[in-house]
This record gives C-alpha cells, sequence and structure tokens, in this order.
C-alpha cells in the first residue's frame, strides 16, 4: 500500500491517503482539512492519481482530525468509519474548535459505519487490522495493515511522546495500557504514523518514549 501525507490545518494533522497503484482503491484517515485549498489539494491528488475514495478511516473523533470527514464522505459516496465510544465527540465538533480558540462552523458528524477492536476491514485486497486503543479519547482506535508493515496510530503514540488525556474521554492510565498491550505488542520494525509529527518504528519508541516505562 502506498500511503500519502498532508500536513493541515493550523493543528498541524497529519492527513493520510493510504492507496494502491495498481487498482486505484483509497481510504481517506482523519481529514482534518479545514481550509478550501487544504480539501483542493487532497481532491487534486485523488483525481490526478485516479483514484476511487473506498471510505473514510478515523483514528478519533477530535475535530482537527475530523473537520472535513463529511466533506469527503459526501463528495466520494463514501462511509465515514469511526468507533462509537467517539459519537459523541462527533456532535460536538465545532464546542471542540471552540475550546481552542478557533471559530470554525463543523456540522455535527454521525457516524456511518462502526469500527469495534480486532475488526478486518480490506482495501485492494489488503488487510486493515482495527485496534481499539482508548485513552487520547474513549473511542480511539489504530488501523494496522500488516502486509505493509504499517500502523496507524492517531493521537495515541508520537514520535517520543503520547497523546493527551485531559480532554474529554481522556484517560492517562488506559491510554498507557493501550499502547503496552496493543501497539507495543506489533513487530518492533512496524512503521508508527501519528496524527501529528513525523513517523517513527514501534522499536525506537520502545526504547526512547519517556512516557512509557
Ligand atoms: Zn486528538
Amino acid at each position: 500500500m502506498k500511503i500519502s501525507k498532508f500536513i493541515v490545518n493550523p493543528i498541524e494533522e497529519n492527513t493520510y491517503i493510504l492507496w494502491n497503484e495498481k487498482g486505484g482503491e483509497a481510504a481517506i484517515v482523519d481529514p482534518g482539512m479545514m481550509y478550501a485549498n487544504e480539501r483542493k489539494a487532497v481532491d487534486e491528488f485523488v483525481a490526478k492519481n485516479e483514484l476511487t475514495v473506498k471510505m473514510v478511516l478515523m483514528t478519533h473523533l477530535h475535530f482537527d482530525h475530523a473537520a472535513s470527514a463529511r466533506y469527503v464522505a459526501d463528495r466520494y459516496g463514501v462511509k465515514v468509519f469511526a468507533n462509537i465510544g467517539d459519537a459523541h465527540l462527533g456532535e460536538a465538533l465545532s464546542t471542540q474548535a471552540r475550546m481552542f480558540g478557533m471559530d470554525l462552523e463543523i456540522k455535527p458528524l454521525v457516524i456511518d459505519a462502526l469500527l469495534n477492536d480486532n475488526d478486518t476491514l480490506k482495501l485492494a485486497d489488503e488487510k486493515i487490522d482495527v485496534l481499539a486503543v482508548p485513552g487520547h479519547s474513549a473511542g480511539s482506535v489504530a488501523f494496522y495493515l500488516p502486509a505493509s508493515g504499517v500502523v496507524l496510530v492517531g493521537d495515541t503514540l508520537f514520535c517520543q511522546g503520547i497523546g493527551r488525556t485531559d480532554l474529554p474521554g481522556g484517560n492517562y492510565k488506559k491510554i498507557v495500557e493501550s499502547i503496552k498491550e496493543k501497539l507495543f505488542a506489533l513487530p518492533g520494525e512496524t512503521v508508527v504514523l501519528p496524527g501529528h509529527g513525523s513517523s517513527t518504528t514501534i522499536d525506537d519508541e520502545k526504547s526512547y518514549n519517556p512516557y512509557i516505562r
């Protein structure tokens, strides 16, 4: 699977496009675009590579990840996948933005298809395993692509950091548990793609992450 990254919005969120060159199938993960030019960049990428967008995958429903979830789903006629634990966050995207001092009108986001722990999705015949990783939010999930050796972790784990747990639904004990039991159980060479900042690997985080001991 090819993976392309777009850094969007003032919070510098990583929107990812998973795509395969042959069949042209794509999934858009955490479309956090807030401005027309950011949406245009993603749409132009999809058009240029002649991709068929199959789904919108949400690691969690914070506004900086979800601002364009409905836009993308409507544009390509696909569903927004997320965990039920974040349903209440989806309903309050504008409120979240205001908490960050941003006056943005984002319509409440209703989840179209539920993601549960251990679900398996398929994109262009490649398996995507859903791992429930509560802690940053109640409904946070990670997407693990075993064949590509990649895991998309949202705001659960960062390069030498972890997600904040002081927002509604956050839980410090749970995020540490999720990282140790779910993410650190993956092969050490797995590339970690977080919701903000640069990529890392499971082995590097086991060795150098100061928050997980
Ligand atoms: Zn978040």
